[in-house]
């Protein structure tokens, strides 16, 4: 065979190679979409400022079908009503569509700015397996001078939990007793098993101090501080993408596939709730995620 038709054989192979990982890129572009560990306005914010990048090359019709609520219908009549024809990139649309499409987004999908008058009642949440308790685990290490709130639990200490460090670890009749005497700001049943809660006392008293207080709990219980101290800070964490959070779930190993397959289904519903947050950080590096908090804490006087 001439050497001429080996080269673009070879330069083949490696075109559909790329080919095939842009296509899985975008696969998982749309799962964080359609899981909101992305928001529509952040992707197209990536296909205007970089012709080159996966949202750029993502159709029009896919990004539209990756939101949520949004079927083939709907689809066809937003593009009608912005004018843009289905065969579209979102890298190759118009400047005027874009402004129509990003206006668009922005009522539907409404980016909510941070409540006014924040207090130094930091509320860490967020999905399962996305690291709230490293990041804090950081933070305490690195941080002192912010008090982390210990909770109390009703569940075994897993091997290297220490009693009043990691948690207070209670029976059911301490923890009924804790609900009954007032003594909880706030808790739940986590992962329909046991029951969490954040001792109130230690939370006053640090606050009284003039010191920062972090609570690292779930969102049932940072509704609940929500709705007992408006002014709280309340931090939404999130994973760098929807495959990284069932990757870092998987390999956290501490559950049996069933339970693991639960906790991807709870995820979902937990992360299309990070709009009631005022703030969202990106769990990508656990330093600066950590340090992202922190700097966030600094900024409210009271
Ligand atoms: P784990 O058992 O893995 O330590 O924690 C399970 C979940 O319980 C985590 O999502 C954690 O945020 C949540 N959690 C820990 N402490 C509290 C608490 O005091 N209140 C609430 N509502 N959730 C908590």
């Amino acid at each position: 065979m001439p050497e001429g038709r080996v080269v673009p054989e070879v330069d083949r192979a490696a075109a559909s190679r790329r080919a095939l990982e842009r296509r899985r890129a975008r696969a998982a572009l749309k799962r964080d979409l359609t899981t909101r560990v992305v928001t529509p306005q952040e992707v197209l914010r990536r296909a205007t400022e970089d012709p080159a990048s996966d949202a750029a090359t993502m159709r029009i019709t896919d990004f539209l079908m990756a939101l949520p609520a949004i079927g083939a219908g709907k689809r066809d009549r937003i593009l009608e009503e912005l004018h843009i024809s289905p065969v579209k990139r979102l890298g190759g649309l118009g400047v005027r569509q874009l402004a129509d499409l990003s206006a668009w987004l922005d009522r539907r999908f409404p980016v909510k700015p941070p409540r006014a008058g924040r207090s130094r009642l930091l509320v860490l949440a967020g999905p399962t397996a996305v690291g709230k308790g490293t990041v804090a685990a950081h933070i305490r290490e690195t941080h002192p001078e912010i008090h982390l709130s210990v909770s109390a639990t009703t569940r075994k200490p897993r091997p290297g939990e220490v009693d009043g460090v990691h948690y207070y670890f209670v029976d059911d009749a301490e923890f009924d007793r804790l609900i009954a005497e007032g003594e909880l700001l706030e808790y739940a049943v986590v992962h329909n098993t046991h029951r969490y809660g954040t001792p109130r006392r230690p939370v006053d008293e640090a606050l009284a101090a003039g010191k920062t207080v972090l609570l690292e709990i779930d969102l049932q219980g940072a509704r609940q501080v929500r709705a007992a101290e408006p002014s709280a800070t309340l931090i939404f964490l999130l994973p760098p993408s929807w495959d990284e959070l069932v990757h870092r779930l998987v390999g956290r190993a501490t559950e049996d596939a069933e339970e693991r397959a639960r906790r991807l289904r709870t995820a979902r519903v937990e992360l299309a709730a990070q709009n009631e947050f005022d703030y969202r950080i990106v769990n990508a590096d656990v330093a600066t995620a950590a340090r992202e908090v922190v700097e966030l804490s600094s900024g409210f006087a009271r």
